[in-house]
């Protein structure tokens, strides 16, 4: 039996390979407008983050996501991530 690969990606925070779907992806798309994408579909560059408070205050701090996607990070993006680790947590 073959065994199924799980794609991993690197969170841009802890530099950790995990799976996607304990990832959140943030795309940047062809006009530089930054968002979070939950579908994984959006086209443009993506950069992902753990679903967790201590990768986000991280990434936060030391604009490690900036530097990824190469553009500043709006709060809003970072409330808008805040809030789904938020709901998260709740499952
Ligand atoms: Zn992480």
């Amino acid at each position: 039996m073959k065994k199924k690969k799980i794609p991993l990606r690197k969170c841009v925070a802890c530099n950790e390979n995990k799976p996607k779907k304990e990832l959140i992806r943030v795309v940047k798309n062809n006009e530089d407008v930054v968002d979070v994408d939950l579908t994984g579909k959006m086209n443009g560059r993506g950069a992902y983050i753990c679903a967790s408070k201590e990768c986000l205050e991280r990434a936060m701090k030391n604009k490690s996501l900036a530097r990824a996607l190469e553009i500043e990070i709006s709060d809003k993006i970072y409330d808008k991530l805040n809030n789904i680790i938020d709901s998260n947590k709740q499952l």
